[in-house]
């Protein structure tokens, strides 16, 4: 039994930390973008009182609604690339289709890819096409008929046809994973372009080689160029076709060893992009054929043919570096990707708080300013009360006196 197939429904795979990871950020964003609206709504109705909200601030406040749905924008659109290079014929298309668990890239004789394509999950149920710079949808339903939609178009090398799978067919496209297979190394002398075009944002790297021979030195060339431009890109290193060695079981043991030295030799010494230990987690010996010949005939697509020596054993390590790729993918991912959204995040609330920080010590400053005025007026009040009190008791007493001096007289003058 594929364990696999159990991890499919039990949705333990570890591309569910970019899943999960994707959907955290995104409800963040969403509470942030809540809060900015409230903040905009708020600075609207207090915007009648300039001294406390100047337009700026409005302005400003404004302006993080835009980009904080810019982030969620780009966030809803960031998935896993991983992106796959190695000779013509090597087997990249048959590993991926192995992966996909399904016949969708065209592989075999003919079929030679000869520009980039790129499959990736859709939300509609049937699967389309587009070619570079165009927005028109092919459909295409069979492998027969991609491979020929591509044979009849004129595409140069370093071409994207983007293949859009219906997502609810296979799990590592739901998950939000994008593969992308090249042109063979040993096709072009572009690999420059296609480094810029195709690979920056690529989060994992597989080689795949063929146990059949040793790394070439155009498929060295291209990872020493890669690692140029990336700082320690995840490289795998597949060793395809290791069916073929069973018909030569005396050598089996001493061919791996030398391969797998080779291999760790070139990321560990050459590349140096890992320790000799991680270096073992990321070369595998497998065949892609026979898994996808296995996993179709699981599936009832195909009848099932005969086992060669050693499948079982191919099949785990198929299996191994699967769980491996998809480790080591979504916690890169979440690194690069998430990385910047959490910081933006973060700034776009430093300066929102800012912003209302301002306002309220403004607003408080008011206050205080107010109460200092309000005290003075009332200390006025009091002093002219007490002046008062005071002029009115000597007009009092005046008034006595004089009362009395005019008595005195009249009475003075009575007798008189
Ligand atoms: P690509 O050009 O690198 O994409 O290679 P393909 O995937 O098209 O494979 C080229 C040919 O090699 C096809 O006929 C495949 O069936 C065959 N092939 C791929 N993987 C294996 C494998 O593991 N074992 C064997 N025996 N043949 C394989």
């Amino acid at each position: 039994v594929d364990a696999r197939t159990t991890r499919q429904t039990s949705d333990n795979s570890p591309l569910q930390i970019f899943v999960k990871a994707k959907k955290k950020i995104n409800d963040i964003f969403v509470e942030i973008e809540d809060y900015v609206k409230d903040a905009v709504e708020y600075m609207h109705e207090v915007e009648k009182l300039p001294e406390i909200v100047n337009k700026e601030k409005v302005k400003k406040t404004e302006e993080f609604v835009s980009k904080v749905h810019g982030i969620r924008d780009v966030l809803s659109r960031d998935h896993m690339k991983v992106a796959f290079f190695g000779r013509t014929s090597n087997g990249k298309s048959s590993v991926i289709n192995a992966m996909l668990r399904d016949k969708i890239l065209p592989s075999g004789i003919g079929h030679t890819t000869n520009c980039f394509l790129q499959v990736e999950g859709s939300p509609s149920d049937e699967p389309y096409l587009v070619l570079e710079g165009a927005t028109e949808h092919c459909p295409v339903e069979s492998v027969g008929q991609l491979a020929h939609a591509l044979c009849k178009e004129k595409l140069s090398e370093s071409q994207m046809v983007r293949v859009y799978w219906p997502r609810n067919r296979c799990l590592l496209l739901r998950d939000d994973v994008v593969f992308v297979d090249s042109p063979g190394v040993d096709v072009t002398p572009n690999l420059d372009e296609w480094i810029d075009k195709h690979c920056l944002d690529a989060d994992v790297f597989v080689l795949v080689a063929n146990a059949e021979s040793t790394l070439m030195v155009t498929e060295k060339n291209f990872f020493h160029k890669v690692s140029t431009r990336l700082s320690k890109p995840n490289i795998f290193i597949l060793n395809n076709r290791w069916d073929a060695s069973a018909t030569e079981p005396e050598f089996l043991d001493q061919v791996r060893r030398q391969h797998q030295e080779r291999a760790v030799d070139f990321l560990v010494k050459e590349l140096k992009v890992c320790t000799p230990k991680e270096a073992d987690e990321r070369i595998f010996f497998i065949s892609a054929k026979e898994v996808l010949q296995a996993r179709l005939a699981e599936q009832g697509q195909t009848a099932s043919t005969p086992l060669t020596e050693g499948f079982q054993t191919r099949y785990f390590e198929f299996q191994d570096f699967e769980r491996k790729f998809e480790e080591c993918i979504s916690k890169s991912a979440v690194k690069t990707k998430f990385d910047q959204h959490s910081q933006r995040g973060k700034y776009i609330a430093n300066e929102l708080r800012e912003v209302l920080d301002d306002i309220y010590n403004d607003a408080q400053k008011i206050k205080e300013d107010k109460l200092i005025r309000r005290k003075e007026v009332h200390d006025k009040i009091n002093y002219t009360e007490q002046q008062l009190i005071i002029v009115t008791q000597e007009m009092k007493q005046k008034i006595h006196q004089m009362v009395e001096d005019v008595e005195q007289r009249v009475s003075k003058a009575l007798n008189e």
